[in-house]
């Protein structure tokens, strides 16, 4: 589920302080001498270190415990200085790898096979004074930080396209996104979907009795309390449309559905939803459909919301807070039921 909806109304910001990060340089050198040198003059320059003593070891140590910069001797026994950048470039990685190379041969051919192999950039083991190690660590801890700052945008934003902004619910375009994967995997595996089309009933008269802002606090507590009425974490629900819920049912027949599609609806009717100005009883209408293995060659996340609207239609028609399911379009509403509560009566006269 996604976490609190406020997160995602905070604006997307490039925080100034993100672009200088604390960050951890591996030191990766064969000789201890060279190794000890360096990282004296890295934590004096004000960074975290770690070390590795081969090619292979700074491999290993990267998988795991992930450092932004690293420092690598180019001549190193096993596996030297360029291959280690070669295959530090086909690693998967949380963020990018800024690479340094050392070397003692200052010749060009040297340094165009360092850069071509993935390094960044390269110092001479010789003649790099510290301060100009500094300055050019700087840079790289500039870089790693711009590179952080726009993973982490992209993801607030990526996660702010996936969620509906009044309820925190997943928007339609998630839901649409994960439920036609989810039908690829029903046509190879033959696992069945149901989807539950939700609609909160006579919901204008709420809206033109309370005001809209009262409106949106019961779609907000509605939506609460379908949530807690699915604990299978596998479950998911998104706002659909305006006072609209989708609820997708995975490995669930139209059986299992209707099991839920009756939660639901009797969940909504036991009782009213408070709202700052007193309770207002409201009452859901649900129409069903499950996609099986045999229907859905040809049936697309769109079919499979038709027959559920056509179905949800019927509850409508049939006097409301009631479900309907059926298999497909063709076959007659398999299975009809209505919900007898205390509070069916949500008229809001
Ligand atoms: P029915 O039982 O047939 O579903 O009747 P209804 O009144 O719920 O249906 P109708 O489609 O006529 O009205 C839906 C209303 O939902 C109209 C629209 O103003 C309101 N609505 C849509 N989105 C929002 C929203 O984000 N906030 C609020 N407060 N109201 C919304
Ligand atoms: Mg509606
Ligand atoms: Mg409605």
């Amino acid at each position: 589920m996604p976490s609190d909806p406020s997160v995602f109304e905070q604006t997307l910001t490039l925080e100034l302080s993100a672009l200088q990060p604390e960050v951890r340089v591996l030191i990766v050198d064969d000789d201890p001498e060279a190794r000890d040198y360096l990282v004296t003059v890295v934590q004096e320059a004000g960074y975290e270190t770690a070390v590795a003593a081969s090619g292979e070891e700074a491999l290993k140590l990267l998988d795991h415990e992930f450092c932004p910069i690293m420092i690598t001797d180019r001549n190193m026994p096993g596996m030297d200085g360029v291959t280690l950048c070669k295959r530090a470039r086909e690693g998967q990685y949380p963020g990018y790898l800024y690479i340094f190379l050392l070397t003692a041969q200052n010749g060009d051919a040297d340094i165009v096979s360092g850069l071509k192999a993935g390094a960044d950039d390269y110092l001479g083991k010789k003649n790099i004074s510290t301060p100009e190690l500094i300055a050019r660590l700087g840079n790289a801890r500039r870089i790693v930080g711009l590179e952080q700052a726009l993973r982490r945008a992209l993801d607030q934003k990526r996660q702010m396209a996936n969620t509906d902004v009044l309820t925190g619910a997943y928007s339609r375009r998630y839901l649409e996104r994960q439920l036609s994967l989810e039908l690829e995997r029903t046509r190879r595996f033959n696992h069945p979907v149901s989807v539950l089309l939700l609609d909160i009933d006579y919901f204008k008269r709420i809206n033109d009795r309370f005001g809209h802002a009262v409106g949106d606090e019961v779609l907000r507590s509605a939506y609460r309390r379908l949530r807690d009425l699915l604990p299978r974490a596998c479950d998911w629900i998104g706002r659909y449309g305006g006072e609209e819920f989708l609820v997708v049912l995975i490995d669930t027949d139209l059986r299992g559905a209707e099991i839920v599609a009756h939660r639901l609806v009797a969940g909504l009717a036991e009782s009213p939803i408070e709202t700052s100005v007193g309770t207002i009883p409201v009452t859901i209408s649900i129409g069903g459909a499950e996609a099986a293995q045999m229907l859905t060659s040809d049936l697309s996340f769109k079919g499979l919301l038709e027959i559920a609207d056509h179905c949800l239609y019927a509850s409508k028609r049939d006097g409301r807070n009631r479900y309907t399911l059926c298999l497909d379009s063709d076959s007659p509403l398999a299975l009809s039921s209505i919900s007898s509560h205390a509070h069916a009566e949500a008229r809001h006269q």
